[in-house]
């Protein structure tokens, strides 16, 4: 009886899967109370739609991004930040098809994406993403999955449509920023985890991306 009743809340802190989750996966999962920071870079917003569109154009892609890849990894991220309460769409532009209406393209661009892997312009309502840093990244380090990289920056980036426009100061975060360029480093429950893995910063919005996100955009914290 008090094993169950120590199960049921677990499962109620961790959401799921917990008994076996590693440190980094916990914080992915888990937003505790007093651990959203940020680095105060910029003021979050409400969304930039309601629905977001985001419509992908493949010209320009590297060739080891497929555009059925590259869409799968659009609307797993799409999907992952449906928790912030706000409907996002993806899809691809095909041919001369019209935008629709206050679409984000999402598109390969180094002028647009200014020496990052990606950025988000919402005045333009582009979500760039660099060729050449991608290149790099293979050129560098090929063994290391490519996509995982490209499906971090595209939910990060995403990110920033969805209002969150201030870094995380929450290593795991995918909004986060690791340092701050000036000798600050990122939040972390247990530092020793970041040389654990390749990349700290989870790939998805976590539990605290979610939570800021449903801040910014005015909703309960807590979604029914
Ligand atoms: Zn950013």
């Amino acid at each position: 009886m008090r094993f169950e009743l120590l199960a049921g809340l677990l499962a109620l802190t961790c959401v799921g899967a917990c008994a076996n989750a590693t440190p980094r996966e916990q914080e992915i999962a888990e937003c505790r109370p007093g651990e959203i920071a940020t680095w105060a870079d910029g003021r979050d917003r409400p969304a930039l739609g309601k629905p977001l569109v985001f419509v992908y154009w493949d010209s320009g892609a590297p060739t080891w991004f497929s555009s059925a890849q590259v869409m799968e990894l659009l609307k797993r991220s799409s999907q992952a930040w449906a928790g912030c309460g706000i409907e996002s769409r993806v899809s691809a532009l095909l041919g001369n098809a019209p935008l629709p209406a206050g679409a984000v393209v999402v598109q390969w661009s180094e002028a647009g994406s200014r020496g990052n892997f990606g950025l988000a312009n919402l005045g333009q309502r582009t979500l760039a993403l660099s060729p050449a840093m991608f290149q790099l990244l293979r050129t560098r380090n090929p063994s290391y999955p490519a996509e995982q990289t490209l499906q971090m920056v595209v939910s990060h980036e995403m990110g920033h449509f969805f209002g969150l426009m201030a870094h995380s100061r929450r290593c795991i975060d995918v909004t986060s920023y690791y340092t701050d360029g000036k000798g600050g480093n990122c939040y972390a429950r247990d530092r020793s985890q970041l040389k654990t893995v390749v990349e700290y910063r989870s790939i998805l919005p976590t539990a605290c991306d979610i939570q800021r996100c449903r801040i910014a955009n005015g909703l309960p914290v807590n979604a029914p």
